[in-house]
């Protein structure tokens, strides 16, 4: 994603968290200690935590978990055109779209963004577990496919 966009979607979250968040986050912590913050989504902790518990959107989990999405999006795109390259067709793009790399690359970058967005719901409307776990589903589908693309074998 290009880091203007980015800084957008930043601003966006913070004006519309900035008001119900600020009062939360005072006590917020702000130390650089090293979490393990992949894992810690997964934990069944964050569900023993009471539900007034929320965090700022564009936390550091969420800085892994959408860099995690944008760095799939872009495996899947480097795969589909490897996979395209060595003749086979794209079934879930027409082949004119996926041929057409800054459209192709374009719906990429969207998909991304649309996944932020989605996160961005569940946050709002406090399902925070929903809102990793877009993240991480959307991170396993896209990896999956691009493990998938590159490893069919070459048709001819
Ligand atoms: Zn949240």
């Amino acid at each position: 994603m290009h880091s203007s966009c980015r800084a957008a979607l930043a601003a966006l979250a913070l004006t519309l968290c900035s008001n119900t968040l600020l009062a939360q986050e005072q006590g917020d912590t702000r130390s650089d200690a090293p979490k393990p913050h992949a894992e810690a989504a997964q934990t069944p902790a964050e569900s023993a935590k009471p539900p007034a518990a929320t965090h700022r959107f564009w936390d550091r989990e969420n800085d892994w978990l959408f860099a995690g999405v944008a760095i799939s999006r872009s495996l899947d795109y480097s795969s589909t055109l490897n996979f395209r390259r060595r003749g086979r067709n794209e079934v879930l793009l027409t082949n004119a779209i996926v041929d057409n790399h800054p459209a192709f690359a374009a719906i990429e970058a969207g998909a991304t963004g649309a996944s932020i967005g989605v996160s961005y719901l569940f946050h709002h409307y406090g399902h925070h577990r929903l809102e990793r776990w877009t993240s991480l589903v959307h991170i396993g589908v896209a990896t999956g496919g691009a493990i998938r693309n590159y490893s069919l074998k070459t048709a001819h």
